[in-house]
């Protein structure tokens, strides 16, 4: 294993459906269609990506739309959330913060949904115990204020049993058609019962947005990508922290490459910041590689990179007992692996 790979590591941006590996997507299939060749109606297309051919981003939607299909039932969506979560643990990744939204379907309502996700996470506490798993409910802005009403309410009813597990609340989705502001009742109601946000937010060039955000108070700024100006130097003194995705963003085009990445800005100018996947099954990628990239394109030491993994135990959404075990397995690495 290299540095990248050995480094405990902080993943603090990952979407559940995004996060299942080719492994797991197959896996998923047997498991609900058999080996019936001809039982998944994306049959062609699922091996098209199972066998690893490059893809474009067409294709790498796709995924999700596979993801969608094999974990619609509880026993599959526990088999998936275990997975990524193994999969996570098996890079290294010492604290995973999980973002879904709750989907309704005909096997599985949106509660059955949600409580199978915290069970899966509070099962693994016991099976795999080097990673700390929480979890943000997704409100998808596509899917309006109706539903996003919904999912807060089954939110703060299940966060009584689960206090220890969801610790805030994601906002995404494609935000077309939608206004921030049409959410923020919704959100305030999470933020009332000490819920952290970690909104998606500055994703498109919209700083109206971007501004109305930082009134409601994020915690924590998904992307970023287009914060310019007085908003940025606004989320600088506020030491507001950017997650950034390296791949996700030049995979989906939003910048033009690694090197042209906000990143770059970012790190340079002092800003909070750390790297995450986003969706590491259907980008392909791993966290251990967004570390190396980053390394790599913008020259930052093993030493800087390290200390990403420092600054992100500080933002996490994590009780002060678990930040100092992270902070103690990070230091424990340091004196092992990196003697000055
Ligand atoms: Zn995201």
């Amino acid at each position: 294993m290299n540095f990248f790979e050995e480094l405990p590591k902080i993943e603090l941006h990952a979407h559940l459906n995004g996060s299942l590996s080719n492994r797991t997507l197959q896996e998923l299939r047997k498991l609900k269609y058999g080996t019936n060749e001809n039982g998944s109606p994306e049959d062609s297309g699922f091996y098209r990506i199972d066998h690893g051919h490059s893809m474009d981003l067409r294709s790498c939607f796709q995924k999700f739309k596979y993801a969608h299909d094999l974990t619609d039932q509880p026993d599959l969506l526990a088999y998936a959330t275990q997975a990524v979560i193994e999969d996570f643990a098996n890079d290294q990744v010492i604290y995973l913060e999980l973002r879904t939204s709750p989907k309704a379907n005909q096997g599985m309502s949106k509660h059955d949904y949600l409580l199978t996700v915290l069970q899966t996470i509070r099962k693994v506490k016991d099976t795999i115990p080097s990673i700390t798993v929480k979890l943000l409910p997704s409100i998808d802005r596509s899917k309006g204020i109706a539903e996003a009403n919904e999912t807060i309410d089954l939110v703060l009813s299940l966060h009584q049993t689960f206090s220890d597990i969801i610790v805030g609340v994601d906002l995404s989705g494609p935000p077309y058609g939608t206004k921030f502001s049409d959410f923020v009742p919704v959100l305030k109601r999470a933020k009332e019962k000490d819920l952290k946000m970690a909104l998606h937010c500055g994703e498109f060039e919209d700083d109206g947005e971007v501004r109305e955000m930082f009134e409601f108070g994020t915690d924590r700024i998904g992307h970023g990508t287009f914060i310019e100006g007085d908003t940025l130097k606004f989320a600088k003194e506020h030491r507001i922290p950017f997650e950034c995705c390296l791949t996700s963003n030049v995979k989906c085009a939003t910048v033009g490459s690694y090197r042209e990445h906000h990143f770059k800005k970012l790190w340079d100018a002092g800003h909070e910041v750390c790297i995450c996947t986003d969706d590491f099954g259907v980008f392909d990628t791993t966290l251990s590689r967004e570390l190396a990239i980053c390394s790599e394109t913008f020259e930052l030491s093993q030493e800087e990179i390290f200390g990403l993994q420092v600054r992100a135990i500080e933002y996490a959404f994590a009780s002060e007992n678990e930040r100092s075990r992270l902070m103690n397995v990070l230091n424990r690495f340091k004196n092992d692996r990196m003697p000055c």
